[in-house]
């Protein structure tokens, strides 16, 4: 058994064990596997063990590895290749997007999962309608003070702005909010953030009914059992998987890192 499969049965465990103590179907949570700085091999590998989703941070470094991936993914049934695909598995922006790389990251991504801004959200409608594509969006909550934490302040103007405008950027498809929780801080104060995030999906879902906002975004390596039991939808793990990040690529984690 490698690495990586050895790891992906302790997740797993975690994950339903989580469910059970939350009176959850396992069924509800989706497992995002983040591999970010970690080679095409590892991402061919985690989709040969049944993974289906995956998170990257950077345009750029994805940019690089989709070209490997490519060679290994199977034709899809209408014989599109226009998007990251391996087998059924999809590959989402998970980190901070400029909106001059809009274009590109519609190009190679079947989601983006860290709008943050307006101007972000009518770039990428653009993109996507020239592309032909409706792209799965999810809006990036900022939910604690720290000031590298990228994502959208929820009581700020911008992001009723936002919410207002979704509706009608017909190209953007909305499923729903992420957040990152703060590290290294106390337990009450992670799953404080997280309870914070499911009731801001909630006011959002009463008072925007056209938009879609089922997923609920929450949890990494550190933390996901929390966010399952307090309503988790998607965790999005990377070290638990793959192991350690460089050192440099951990840094970027920390402020979200940069696309
Ligand atoms: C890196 C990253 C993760 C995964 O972090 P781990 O602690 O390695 O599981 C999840 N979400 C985002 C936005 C990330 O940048």
């Amino acid at each position: 058994m490698t690495a990586l499969a050895e790891n992906l049965e302790r997740v797993e465990a975690a994950i339903q064990e989580a469910c059970r103590r939350a009176g959850r179907p396992r069924a509800e949570v989706e497992l995002m596997a983040v591999s970010k700085t970690h080679p095409a091999a590892a991402i061919i590998e985690a989709a040969g063990l049944g993974l289906t989703l995956f998170g990257e941070n950077r345009v750029q470094e994805f940019g690089g590895k989709a070209a490997e991936v490519e060679a290994l993914r199977r034709p899809r049934a209408n014989g599109s290749a226009d998007s990251a695909v391996i087998g059924s598995a999809r590959v989402h922006l998970i980190g901070h997007l400029q909106s001059n790389k809009a274009q590109r990251a519609v190009e190679l991504f079947d989601g983006i999962d860290s709008l943050d801004s307006v101007r972000l959200a009518e770039r990428l409608n653009e993109a996507a309608g020239r592309l032909g594509k409706r792209l799965p969006v999810l809006i990036e909550v900022k939910l604690s003070p720290e000031e590298s934490k990228a994502g959208l302040v929820p009581d700020s103007a911008e992001a009723a702005e936002l919410l207002e405008l979704l509706p009608s950027l017909e190209h953007l498809d909305t499923r729903g909010v992420m957040t990152i929780a703060p590290l290294g801080v106390p337990e009450e104060e992670t799953r404080a953030c997280f309870r914070s995030l499911h009731k801001w999906r909630e006011r959002w879902a009463a008072a925007y009914p056209k938009l879609g906002l089922d997923v609920l975004s929450m949890g990494m390596s550190g933390d996901f059992s929390l966010a399952i039991e307090e309503g988790a939808t998607r965790i999005r793990v990377g070290t638990a998987l793959f192991g350690a990040r460089p050192a440099l690529a951990t840094a970027q984690a920390g402020s979200a890192g940069a696309a």
